[in-house]
């Protein structure tokens, strides 16, 4: 079969001797290999300031406290995401509303932002969803002019770009996500990337029970909550294994997905989701829109292929049912949409075998 998603770990010759090192070190917990690795993804990726945790999903927990997000506070977000996404904004105390999402594209629709903003409105959330850059110039101008910060949740689009530049640069904050699946794993782990390098202290203590480190711990104030949300020098030793071959990975996801959006752009029953001029997506997973996604579903179980909506939309679970509005844009996306491996594990001959049984019908 060949998945939707797929582990990838770096040369056992490479990885092996690394992990060996820091294992014995001494020293793993959070210390040099973490801030090795914050520099050098920072570096690898065109991002500012960046602070990695345990997990994507501590990240967001942290960008929604620095946002200054609190307990009953409203949270603008799309229900079409992986739940780490809205459950961050309930870990916050705050309450998800739902924006709508387009239903060509499964990213925010910026007219629903800007018609579900309230004045208790406390940060819009907005998620790349597959690697698939949302309208960043024209999310980025709403949150600006009612003066509410703006977080991107790349978890999925690590080596997206918007304007030519990396995503996760146009929000007050942005996280990637570093669990097993992702474009890059750590096994788990997660980076916040801040716009504003003076939140880095707070970001620090945040991730780290409210303390400073290398401050003598006997004598540190603790003024406000953290968590145990640091990232440790075994996880970030693999991260930075897996920098090292990081591109053509990335480069064989974009390339698939740029042949898909040529073969599916003029097939009669299929569409490839829209994106804008100035995105480049990654391609996570592909997002395909079909007339009859469960007949595609199965054509492609008979050769081996294995493709499903992977996500379930969020406002369907029970717990964010107070948040339950009409939704026609993610009614319309999600009916039509099914995913298809896309990822550095499909060679030509298997994306061409898939594009021929979608053609067959
Ligand atoms: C994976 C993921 C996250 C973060 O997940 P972690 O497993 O906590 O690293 C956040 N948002 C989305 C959309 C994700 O897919």
């Amino acid at each position: 079969m060949i998945p939707l998603v797929k582990v990838l770990m770096p040369d056992k010759a490479i990885l092996m001797p690394a992990l060996e090192a820091v294992l014995y070190s001494g020293m793993v917990a959070e210390g040099e290999s973490v801030y090795r690795f914050e520099r050098e993804f920072a570096r690898h990726f065109g991002l500012t300031t960046v602070v990695c945790m345990s997990s994507g999903t501590a990240s967001l927990h942290a960008a929604l406290a620095l946002a200054g997000v609190r307990p009953g506070d409203e949270v603008v977000s799309t229900p079409m995401t992986a739940e780490p996404t809205n459950m961050a904004i309930l870990y916050a105390g705050a309450v998800p509303v739902w924006a709508d999402v387009e239903a060509d594209t499964g990213t925010l629709d910026p007219r629903s932002v800007q018609e579900t903003i309230t004045e208790r409105t406390a940060a819009i959330m907005v998620v790349h969803y597959a690697g698939y850059p949302a309208r960043m110039d024209e999310l980025s101008r709403i949150a600006a002019s009612r003066g509410i910060p703006l977080i991107e949740d790349c978890a999925h689009a690590l080596g997206a770009e918007y304007g030519g530049k990396p995503v996760g640069l146009q929000g007050d904050f942005s996280i990637f996500s570093f669990q097993a699946i992702k474009h890059m794993t750590t096994v788990d782990g997660g980076a916040l990337v801040l716009k504003d390098p003076s939140q880095l202290d707070e970001a620090k203590r945040f991730r780290w029970f409210g303390l400073a480190k290398g401050v003598a711990r006997t004598n540190v104030d603790i003024k406000a909550i953290g968590y145990k949300y640091n990232m440790n020098n075994v996880t970030a030793a693999i991260g930075l294994a897996q920098l090292d071959a990081i591109d053509p990975i990335i480069a064989r996801h974009k390339a698939n997905g740029a042949y898909y959006d040529r073969e599916f752009a003029g097939m009669g029953g299929f569409k490839p989701a829209r994106f804008e001029a100035a995105a480049s997506p990654s391609y996570w997973i592909y997002s395909l829109l079909c007339d009859d996604s469960e007949d595609a579903c199965r054509s492609l179980a008979e050769i081996g292929v294995e493709a499903s909506k992977l996500h379930r939309p969020n406002n369907l679970h029970s717990i964010f049912a107070g948040s339950s509005r009409e939704l026609p844009g993610l009614d319309r996306f999600y009916r039509r949409l099914l995913h298809i491996p896309c990822g550095w594990w499909v060679d030509d001959e298997t994306r061409e075998k898939i594009v021929e049984r979608l053609r067959r019908g």
